[in-house]
């Protein structure tokens, strides 16, 4: 399935209550086949009004320390979110609108050729890999799931809460996705 069709399908999801008070779907950016994969929670007022996943604040936050740590650009990543509708005010996706979305993000876990993914925040990580324990224990480490090695760290907008701690340990998980990527291929 191309990306186009996988989004047209999406385009008029009434899977959950977030049908009623998102602007748009943002289902996606990038080609299926882009070797590596960034995974959020869900879109933002930003990405809401824009249309593509990460394109606020977190997201160049994101896209400066990846291109820093692996010269890789939003152009060679396929990106999405968990929840592909924007929660009201924010607000962290709840678990039935989660569970709706699911069949998605399966669809698209299906369909990409990417070998490395990167799961941003609690929300990406939970899902993606069935962890319970605190995302400072799992990053750090990459993981085999969904027939991809996954590597579990901050969401972007904890690191420009959290300041540059949170900042140096996204730096490294993004290098870390970087050298396995360049392991892959
Ligand atoms: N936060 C996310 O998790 N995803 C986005 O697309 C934007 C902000």
């Amino acid at each position: 399935m191309s990306a186009l069709t996988l989004e047209l399908r999406a385009a008029d999801c009434r899977r959950c209550d977030l049908c009623a008070t998102r602007q748009r779907v943002v289902f996606a950016s990038g080609a299926l086949t882009a070797p590596l994969a960034l995974v959020g929670e869900a879109p933002g007022a930003t990405e809401d009004a824009g249309g593509e996943p990460f394109i606020g604040r977190s997201g160049r936050l994101l896209f400066a320390l990846l291109a820093d740590t692996t010269g890789l650009s939003r152009d060679d990543c396929y990106v999405t979110n968990v929840v592909k509708c924007r929660p009201p005010s924010n607000r962290t996706p709840r678990r039935k609108e989660i569970d709706s979305c699911a069949a998605w993000l399966d669809e698209q876990l299906a369909a990409m050729d990417a070998q490395v993914l990167v799961a941003l925040g609690n929300v990406a990580v939970r899902r993606l890999l069935d962890v319970r324990a605190p995302l400072g224990q799992v990053r750090g480490s990459s993981y085999r799931a969904h027939g991809l090695t996954i590597v579990p760290t901050f969401h972007p907008a904890a690191a420009l809460r959290g300041g540059p701690s949170v900042t140096a340990m996204l730096r490294s998980d993004l290098s870390l996705a970087g050298s396995l990527l360049a392991t892959a291929r």
